[in-house]
């Protein structure tokens, strides 16, 4: 038996063995605005907040300047650079619909919970964790 192990980097370069790759396709929908209260989303764009910080003596933005700032925005975030509001909730590893990454999303303005990868179904906490929420 040959066993041929390739590091990450080569398969990420070899166009040949990434068209091979298993292709995991997911239902998902993503959405700007609360498919329920139609709240926006969108947040504040990442350099006006980073600015902010800088301003309030941030130590890691208050000695960089303007141009700084958004080339660390170019270089660790991917377009169109604002934040997002919506809060996600990604289950815990020993949960039984575990997945590595967000699975439900919360509107941060009327806190109504929406499964990901159901087409953003609407649910409820107690679906959500499986558990009564306390008080
Ligand atoms: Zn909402």
């Amino acid at each position: 038996m040959l066993l041929i192990i390739f590091s990450r980097s080569f398969l990420e370069k070899n166009t040949l063995l990434n068209f091979f790759k298993p292709q995991i396709m997911l239902k998902i929908k993503e959405t700007k605005q609360c498919p329920k209260c139609e709240s926006s989303w969108i947040g504040e764009d990442m350099f006006t907040v980073f600015k902010k910080q800088k301003e309030n003596e941030s130590p890691y933005w208050k000695h960089k300047s303007d141009e700084e700032i958004q080339k660390i925005i170019k270089e660790s975030y991917s377009p169109p650079y604002y934040f997002k509001r919506e809060i996600g909730i990604e289950l815990a590893w020993d949960h039984p619909k575990h997945y590595d990454g967000v699975s439900y999303w919360k509107c941060p303005d009327c806190e109504t919970y929406f499964d990901r990868f159901d087409n953003m179904k609407e649910t409820s906490f107690n679906e959500v964790f499986n558990c009564e929420k306390s008080t």
